[in-house]
């Protein structure tokens, strides 16, 4: 066995899951085909909840430093934007920042973990049978054959590794395309974004640095040309006539590309030691920029889960419960998506409802409900059948303020650094509430809340799961505390008791 992992494709999703994985002590490799990181960024935001999770394994200020915070969100490019200062965040904002930056942080933080990762190596098949996979790569010198525990196909939209593993990708075709360029406009008014709709289709324009602008645009005269037809600068100049009036001065055009609206995600996120994350699993039109962000989600998902069953600890249910979590949120994404592209549609009746709409996200709690969805904040996994009912089971688990018993305060993602499960005692008076025997990497900490927290009044302890969810949480009142937590560390770290 070569490794325990080998994840094919080194883009966000593949960096991000290699250093999960690293960071839990697995023996992990990359294979990417190209030689270094594309300078052409499709992704240019880092939502609330994406930076939550970077910010438990200390990569967020990293980001932040190179990225600008924006408050304004948008749902399918409505005249009122989303307000995301308004929501229940330690990260109350997306970041703006080009999918290449992101990259090369989350590249540098898996090979600063031990990663080995292949660059200019293509991996042109997997075969898994009962004790391992093999995975054929292409690279300067020639064919070979490495062999891993398990296989990730992080391998973008045209997955390899889902058609080896005979996983469906089942949904919709494109009924349009969108272009897009990023360029020097040497006409444009001051402003941060432009979005604007008209009868000639949609447009819309955002700094990417102080010199470059990307330009996006549905353009009615040219929606129906395929994705795989080459953008000239000609063709991309009209259509910006046509939708913002002018060509913006346009000059010194970096990069173009056409994209479209297939919307599709795969039956299953695994087939026996093969595994799908990222746009290997599922594609949609880049509407709210949340492809990469719910990628990285996945990403921590998955890590700790499939750490745990290389290193003997998980319980038999948890690596299936990656597909079980994920796939319905994402079936709500690529839902979000579609209803974005209808609402781009530029016929009389949507242009009225895009106005009603827009009306209507002015009221608080419309625009936190879709400002939560963009967001990724919503996500919420269902509560674990076998403990005790507590409204926090499954929950995202919020960046509490916590003074520690020495007094020190702290912010709780500060405790996720390891990506250890954290047995959060709030209220544990009791004997032996540190010695709890368990297989699975457990940190003990006794705090209690920093500020009011109404949702935590009632915890005794709490169990929160290496990607940031309550796994349960046991009542103040519950009847035998002790062997309510013993037997929830059994069920879900794993351990003499389980
Ligand atoms: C116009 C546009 C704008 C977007 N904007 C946003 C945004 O603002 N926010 C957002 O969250 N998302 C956005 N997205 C989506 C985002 O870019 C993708 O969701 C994200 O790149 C997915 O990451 P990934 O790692 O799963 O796949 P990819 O980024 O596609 O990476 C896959 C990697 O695998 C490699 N690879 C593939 N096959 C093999 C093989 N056989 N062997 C070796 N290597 C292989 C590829 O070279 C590539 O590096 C946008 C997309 C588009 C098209």
């Amino acid at each position: 066995m070569n490794y325990e992992v080998i994840l094919i494709g080194g883009g966000p999703v593949g960096m991000m899951l290699a250093g999960e994985l690293a960071l839990a002590g697995v023996k992990v490799c990359v294979v990417e085909r190209l030689k270094e990181t594309t300078p052409y960024s499709r992704a240019l935001t880092v939502h609330p909840r994406t930076l939550e999770i970077l910010d438990m394994r200390g990569l967020k200020g990293n980001l932040m430093s190179k990225g600008r915070p924006l408050s304004r969100g948008h749902f399918a490019g409505l005249d009122t934007p989303l307000n995301f200062s308004v929501l229940d965040s330690s990260s109350n904002y997306t970041l703006f920042l080009p999918q290449s930056e992101t990259e090369k942080v989350l590249e540098e933080w898996a090979l600063n973990q031990g990663v080995m990762v292949l660059r200019g190596f293509e991996a042109v098949s997997v075969n898994q049978d009962k004790h391992g996979v093999d995975v054929e790569i292409e690279g300067p010198d020639g064919k070979s054959i490495l062999r891993a525990l398990y296989v990730v196909g992080t391998d973008g939209a045209r997955s390899m590794v889902r058609k080896h593993a005979h996983i469906s990708f089942e949904g919709s075709d494109a009924t349009f395309t969108a272009i897009l360029g990023d360029a020097v406009l040497s006409d444009l008014p001051p402003m941060s974004v432009i979005s604007r709709i008209t009868e000639n289709g949609l447009v819309s324009i955002m700094p990417i640095n102080e010199q470059i602008y990307r330009v996006l645009m549905i353009d009615l005269e040219r929606r129906h040309i395929s994705k795989d037809e080459a953008l000239t600068l000609e063709e991309f100049r009209s259509s910006i006539i046509r939708t913002a009036g002018s060509d913006l001065g346009l000059r010194d055009v970096k990069w173009m590309s056409r994209f479209g609206n297939a919307t599709r995600q795969a039956g299953r996120y695994r087939n026996g030691r093969l595994f799908l994350a990222g746009d290997s699993a599922h594609i949609h039109f880049p509407a709210g920029g949340q492809g990469m962000n719910v990628g990285l989600q996945e990403a921590i998902n998955l890590g700790w889960k499939l750490a745990g069953a290389i290193k003997g600890w998980a319980p038999g249910w948890l690596l299936d419960s990656y597909h079980d979590e994920r796939f319905p949120w994402n079936t709500a994404l690529l839902r979000n998506t579609q209803v974005q592209t209808m609402l781009m549609d530029v016929t009389p009746p949507v242009m009225e409802l895009r106005d009603m709409l827009s009306h209507l996200i002015r009221i608080p709690e419309a625009n936190i409900q879709l400002a939560e969805q963009i967001s990724a904040l919503d996500v919420h996994y269902a509560a674990d059948a076998e403990s005790p009912s507590h409204p926090l089971n499954g929950k995202r688990f919020k960046d509490l303020s916590l003074k520690l018993g020495e007094g020190r305060i702290i912010n709780a993602y500060q405790l996720l650094r390891q990506g250890e499960f954290v047995l959060l005692h709030l209220n544990a008076n009791e004997e032996n509430a540190d010695s709890w025997e368990t297989d699975g990497p457990l940190q003990v900490v006794h705090a209690s809340l920093g500020q009011s927290e109404p949702d935590w009044i009632d915890v005794h302890t709490a169990l929160i799961r290496p990607d940031g969810h309550v796994a349960w949480a046991v009542s103040l009142s519950d009847s035998d505390p002790m062997q309510t937590i013993k037997e929830g560390i059994a069920r879900w770290c794993g351990g003499p008791a389980s």
